[in-house]
């Protein structure tokens, strides 16, 4: 097995906005830039699939105001700091898109990405194809379907990535810095409306690179997602028609009973989360159904519901499944407002940091912390990469490193009989145990019985023995998940409260005295451990 290896000033690990954002700054400041994405770049990212609405100050909603809006979403937990940061350079960050062709326009708390009414196109693809057109135009080398599986830790500081291409190639990134742009993990869940290749690897990479991780426990769902089977999990997005109505499979109406108070469009904003846990509980008795079959014909000419109006599945002729579904997490990699990670030379933007936005995220400002945060982070390590160049510190001889990379790539793959499990059937069932022990509603009980359920999912994942590459890939989809999700339960466990999107059923009340605390993930030896610190 033949490994390449490429040498750069800082690879991007990631190509959502986060990603695109941190390569085109970095270049811009003069730095050999090349940028990874599990398949393509850009498209497969939960970038892609993205309502294209950014909240930040615009000339009827102030700085101020965004402050106040995003503090009170966050239930105490956020970083002040970083939440600044997100403010104050919120309305240049839409410039900057407005630069790169993204037809920005003001909406009410912030800027939509402007289309024909009658446009059925993906907010997010069109956000995507301007900025890989930017990047096209740049010198920055994209590395599309390469799996990262591990960071380069040279003496203290990040210095590289190791990882797989698809069809099988081991790869060297050697560099002077590097950016981690991942984003969330939604897929980990049965039910998320996030692409399936989003499943914590950032996460994972972080925590064995010995850093830690904040508030994993904070996990934002959506309470309308497409639940047919054999259909894509798609999330339904506003604007709801009036005619909309919320069935049960009798056909009773459940939106009174289930408090939905004024229109869907209001109650999504106002009610997401108590939302999101009272449909969770109501289709754990049932089937729910969303019903458009009362909304006139000329609304169907507009987004999104002419979107829908593009499958094959009759959504304006029956009732269909839907259920809340994971979208976003809040918890990550700690950065400053600089973008530095605890460990030198390694930046990280995205929805695979924590802090802006504490016990829940206030809607649309994952995407501005993108633009944000990404720029932060490629122009941050573009400066650490420059004092890199004038120093004098002599790097671990490239030979050497060679050789232990092309070790740890054969460890990778071995080749020993005795699969009892197909990594796909046992994907399947990490997911499930995450829907049904650490989604919506979480409680003691229930909580022991999932990490019970995920210990002996563990002894079926150690007798997975790669053969082939597919098989490689899987199973280290397979041990970043369970380490996830172990994650998940055992930080749930601790926080006796409920908060923001967090909720336990036997500790229903936000308790400030004792919880006003970020919970801190490290892996020490191989073992999780949890500690707690006051916000
Ligand atoms: C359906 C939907 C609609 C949304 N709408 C909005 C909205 O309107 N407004 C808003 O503010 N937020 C919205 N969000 C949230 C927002 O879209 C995401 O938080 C944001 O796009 C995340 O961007 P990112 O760059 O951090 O990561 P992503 O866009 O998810 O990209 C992650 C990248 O990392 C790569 N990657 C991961 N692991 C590896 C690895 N091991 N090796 C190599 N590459 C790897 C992936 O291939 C991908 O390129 C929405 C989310 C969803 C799911």
């Amino acid at each position: 097995m033949e490994m390449e290896e490429f040498s750069t000033d800082i690879p991007v690990i990631g190509s959502g906005l986060a990603g695109l954002f941190a390569a085109v700054e970095a270049e811009r400041a003069g730095q050999k830039v090349l940028i990874v994405g599990k398949f393509s770049i850009g498209m497969g990212t939960n970038t892609s699939m993205a309502n294209g609405a950014f909240t930040a100050a615009n000339s009827r909603f102030s700085k101020e105001e965004h402050l106040q809006a995003t503090l009170e979403s966050g239930k105490g937990l956020g970083n002040v700091k970083l939440l600044d940061t997100l403010v104050e350079n919120g309305s240049e960050a839409m410039e900057r898109l407005r630069d790169y062709g993204v037809p920005m326009v003001e909406r009410g708390s912030g800027y939509i990405i402007a289309r024909p009414e009658t446009s059925s196109q993906l907010p997010g693809v069109l956000l995507i194809r301007a900025l890989v057109e930017r990047l096209k135009k740049s010198s920055v080398q994209l590395l599309p379907g390469l799996v990262i599986f591990d960071l380069l830790v040279e003496e203290g500081e990040a210095r590289g990535a190791f990882g797989f291409f698809r069809e099988g190639k081991p790869y060297l990134i050697k560099s002077r810095a590097v950016i981690l742009a991942t984003g969330g993990a939604g897929a980990i869940y049965r039910r998320n409306d996030n692409q399936k290749s989003i499943l914590g690897d950032g996460y994972a990479l972080a925590l064995q690179a010995g850093l830690p991780l904040f508030d994993l426990e904070f996990v934002q769902f959506y309470p309308f997602v497409l639940a047919e089977p054999r259909l894509s999990p798609l999330i339904l997005l506003p604007p709801y028609p009036k005619e909309l109505r919320l069935l049960n499979e009798k056909g009773e109406n459940l939106s009174e009973r289930l408090g939905i108070r004024g229109n869907f469009n209001q109650a999504v904003i106002d009610q997401r989360d108590s939302l999101s846990i009272a449909l969770f509980e109501a289709s754990q008795k049932g089937d729910v159904y969303f019903d458009f079959t009362h909304v006139p014909e000329e609304k169907w000419d507009r987004y999104p519901l002419n979107f829908l109006k593009k499958s094959k599945f009759p959504f304006h002729e029956r009732p269909f499944l839907i259920s809340p579904a994971v979208h976003f997490f809040m918890g990550g990699v700690e950065i400053d407002e600089r973008g530095r990670t605890a460990l030198p030379g390694l930046f990280a933007a995205g929805e695979v940091t924590w802090g802006v936005h504490g016990a829940n995220r206030l809607g649309g400002n994952a995407l501005t912390e993108c633009a944000v945060f990404g720029s932060i982070a490629g122009q941050s390590a573009a400066e650490y990469t420059r004092t890199k160049e004038s120093g004098e510190r002599q790097l671990t001889p490239y030979e050497v490193l060679k050789g232990r990379w092309e070790r740890k790539a054969k460890g990778y793959l071995r080749r020993k009989r005795g699969t009892y499990d197909h990594p796909r059937d046992l994907l399947k069932d990490l997911k499930d145990l995450a829907w049904k022990y650490a989604g919506p509603v979480r409680e003691k009980g229930s909580l022991e019985e999932g990490l019970d359920r995920l210990a002996s999912i563990e002894k079926r994942i150690e007798r997975v023995y790669p053969a082939t590459l597919k098989d490689l890939f899987k199973k280290r989809d397979l041990e970043n998940v369970a380490l996830l999700l172990k994650a998940i339960l055992k930080g749930s466990m601790l926080r006796t409260e409920s908060r923001g999107s967090f909720s336990r059923k036997d500790f229903p009340y936000q308790d400030d005295q004792n919880w006003m605390k970020n919970t801190c993930y490290r892996l020490e030896k191989g073992e999780l451990q949890i500690t707690h610190h006051p916000v």
